[in-house]
Order: structure tokens, then C-alpha cells, then sequence
């Protein structure tokens, strides 16, 4: 065992050790405040190992905090906690067929002739990816093979490969036949390598605690399972529920229409994912129970991109369709006063760099007509809550995990800024300076 951990220790690249004993004392230009939702400028921040010291006011950092630390002059970029995307699939890369015709195809594809070890070595590279594009921590929602999210998780832990925080799902819990429909009966068991399929409301109770055993931060069920038109009952998504919340552990419920979100609301969910079309009631009893709402939205960029893809004759039409739902969506969230976590559902080959359409999610709520300092939130203290870490990370004050961004100043005013990034900082280590 020790000499497994010595060896290890000389693996580990250098810079993943944030140098014991000398403090950091970043000197920011604007300065996010993710509490109140407000810029501030002449902010200084201490980190002492992996964690905040102090932020207050530049000139109110005293000569002796200045000599026992080293100085990081950020003083031209806007500073705020590193990002959090509460909806990822790191280990996941569906292909657009033209027509937009998945069917499972894809998948099959994946579970057949790719596998959970590729999988892994893809996600790594991406998770890497995520964490230079400010990407610091992330919730990995299933479609990662046999719980390969959560050996991925565990290697960037341990300082193997780089990465965001990750919370994972491990397998998401769904009814028969997962999101894949008409396969063949006797090779149906294939998609016990993809999702934990619940068949009753004990199996439920027993498919959450094979999840936890497996390392499961959090229990992903799918409330209905598109495209396949099977569903988890009421009775196996309540029975999913409470013995989650017995370990304090959150659910949070894939549901792409009003009833599925209904149905996931009052079975007790802690969080609803996509959630297209939600009508004004279900978004009240939301607002009403603390559900949070993960908006994984694609921007105008990104959309036109995918929808030139799937329909490269027709997708003008069904852009502008399609943005106008996400649009009454958000509207209709702020207005009935849901919280909303950002959330990418980054996991289409798009042709673009890794990390880039999760980024642009945020631009995404700006289009739908949210406030800088509202997307922002979303995508820090809000995200926080939804990962079930909010006495850890999505602020920037005493006691939180050093994660800390820069992108350019005019932050404030271009959300565009945020696709830029000057300055990562993850657990009190530096991965981007420049
Ligand atoms: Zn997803």
C-alpha cells in the first residue's frame, strides 16, 4: 500500500499542488458576488491552501497579508467562482443523423462497439477540456456506460487525470426499455449496461441503493423517456425518493413535458431536468416545493448548428420554433419564481470544442431575456444547491473551496465574455494563467 502511494505521489504532475504554506492573494478588477448577485470592484481574495481565507476590499489587505503572500495580479479581468454545469454526459457522444432520426441507433452503437473503456478515455479528455474552458465542477447525469462516470470521477480526484468536481449519476433509473425502444426482445437485456431499468416501486427502493453502493452522488430517474414512450409510475418515483433522502441524498428527474414534470414534482424530486413546455401551474408547485429547475438550453449559435445537422434542407423553421419554446420556458420560470441551475446536456457531436456548448448555454439565458447577474447565479451559487454542495462551492467567501475563475472585464455588460477565460483555479491549484 505505501509504495503505491509513493509511487503515485511521483505520477502526479507538480503544479496539482498548490504550494503548503504560501498563501495566495488574487487582486481582482471586477469581482462577481454570487451571494447578492452584484459586481464589486477592488476586491482582494486570500486562499490559504485549497480553500478562501478572506475577500474584502483591496486596500483593506494589510502589508503583513501582502508579505506572506504571493501575489496574483488579476486585475484587468472580472473575477467570479469557477462555473458549474449541473447537466453534463461527459462519457456520452451522440451522432446527429440527418432528419434527426436517433432511434437508439447511436446508442447501440456506443453500448456495442465502442464501450465503457473508451468512454472513460474520451470523458477524460473532455472533463479536461471543461476545467480549462472555467468549467470547475459539473453533475454527471448517466449514459456513462457501467458507472465509468464515476471511475472517471474517481481518477481526477486522485490527481490521475484533470478535471472538474465531478457529482455523478452512475446509472440513471428508468422504466423498461430506457430512451431506447424496439429492440429486439431477446437482446433487451443490453440495456442494463446503460440504465438501471426499475420494474416496480420495491426494485425502485432496491435499483437507489445498487447506485449508492457504486459511488452515486446523486439518483437520476427518468420521469418519461423519450423517445421511447415508457415511464417510471408515481409509486416507483416516490418509493425512488424516499430512500434516497434517507442517505441525504438528491433526485433529480429527466422530464421533457408538462406531465412528466408534474408527475416527478409530486413524487418529490429535488430537481427537473430539460423541462420543455412546462405550464405556469407546474412551475408555481415548483417554486412552491424549492424544485429547481435545470434549463439545458441550447443558444441561437448552437442551435442553428445542430438544426443544420439534423435538417440540412428545413432548419431555419424549426430553429426559430424551437428557440421560442426555450424562450417562454425561462420567462415563464422567472416569472412563477423557480430557481434555475444551468445545465448544458452537453453530449451532441457538434463539430465544436469541447466545452463550448456548455458555455454557450449561458448565452442561451441571456437570449431568453435573463440578467447577467441572474445567469451567472445560475451557473455558480444556484448550480451549488443543485450539487448538493452549497457549503462548498458557487461562492467566493470564508471557508469555500478555492475555485475561481477570470474572463474579461466587460463581463457585466457581455455575456459573451464568458466564453473567454484568462485565469482557472480549482481547489487552490492553478490550471490556466494567461
Ligand atoms: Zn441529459
Amino acid at each position: 500500500m505505501k509504495r503505491n502511494f509513493i509511487l503515485s505521489l511521483f505520477l502526479l504532475p507538480s503544479f496539482l499542488f498548490a504550494q503548503e504554506g504560501i498563501k495566495t492573494l488574487i487582486k481582482a478588477g471586477k469581482f462577481f458576488n454570487s451571494e447578492i448577485g452584484i459586481f464589486q470592484s477592488e476586491i482582494g481574495i486570500i486562499i490559504s491552501n485549497n480553500k478562501i481565507e478572506s475577500v474584502k476590499f483591496y486596500s483593506e489587505v494589510t502589508n503583513k497579508e501582502k508579505s506572506e503572500c504571493k501575489l496574483i495580479d488579476l486585475s484587468k479581468y472580472t473575477i467570479l467562482p469557477g462555473l458549474i454545469d449541473a447537466h453534463t454526459h461527459l462519457l456520452n457522444n451522440e451522432t446527429i443523423l440527418p432528419e434527426n432520426k436517433y432511434e437508439g441507433l447511436d446508442m447501440m452503437k456506443t453500448l456495442t462497439m465502442v464501450g465503457d473503456a473508451y468512454r472513460a478515455i474520451y470523458g477524460s479528455v473532455k472533463a479536461k477540456a471543461y476545467l480549462e474552458a472555467g468549467i470547475t465542477s459539473v453533475q454527471d447525469l448517466g449514459n456513462a456506460g457501467q458507472f465509468a462516470d464515476i471511475a472517471l470521477r474517481n481518477s481526477i480526484n486522485e490527481g490521475l487525470v484533470i478535471g472538474p468536481r465531478m457529482r455523478c449519476a452512475g446509472m440513471a433509473l428508468a422504466a423498461e426499455g430506457g430512451t431506447i425502444p424496439k429492440i429486439i426482445y431477446k437482446h433487451r437485456a443490453i440495456l442494463n449496461e446503460e440504465y438501471r431499468i426499475v420494474v416496480s416501486p420495491e426494485d425502485a427502493t432496491q435499483a437507489v441503493r445498487e447506485v449508492i453502493t457504486q459511488g452515486a452522488d446523486i439518483i437520476k430517474i427518468y420521469s418519461n423517456n423519450t423517445i421511447n414512450i415508457t415511464s417510471l409510475s408515481i409509486e416507483e418515483m416516490k418509493a425512488i425518493v424516499n430512500e434516497a433522502h434517507r442517505y441525504g441524498i438528491k433526485v433529480t428527474a429527466h422530464s421533457t413535458n408538462n406531465q412528466a414534470a408534474y408527475n416527478a414534482v409530486i413524487s418529490g424530486v429535488d430537481g427537473i431536468e430539460h423541462g420543455d413546455q412546462i405550464q405556469d401551474s407546474t412551475f408555481q408547485l415548483m417554486a412552491k416545493k424549492g424544485v429547481i429547475f435545470v434549463a439545458t438550453h441550447m443558444d441561437d449559435f448552437t442551435s442553428k448548428k445542430y438544426f443544420q445537422l439534423a435538417y440540412p434542407d428545413r432548419w431555419e423553421g424549426i430553429v426559430k420554433f424551437s428557440q421560442e419554446i426555450k424562450r417562454k420556458s425561462i420567462q415563464s420560470a422567472i416569472k412563477n419564481g423557480v430557481t434555475i441551475a444551468a445545465g448544458s446536456d452537453d453530449n451532441l457531436n457538434l463539430k465544436m470544442p469541447f466545452a463550448e456548448a456548455s458555455k454557450r448555454t449561458l448565452v442561451s439565458y441571456f437570449e431568453s431575456g435573463m440578467t447577467i447577474p441572474e445567469i451567472l447565479k445560475a451557473a455558480t451559487i444556484n448550480g451549488a444547491r443543485q450539487l448538493n454542495w452549497s457549503n462548498n462551492i458557487g461562492i467566493i467567501k470564508h471557508g469555500y473551496l478555492a475555485d475561481i475563475i477570470a474572463v474579461d472585464n466587460d463581463l457585466e455588460n457581455n455575456i459573451n465574455a464568458i466564453l473567454k477565460i484568462h485565469f482557472v483555479m480549482k481547489d487552490g491549484n492553478i490550471y490556466v494563467n494567461n
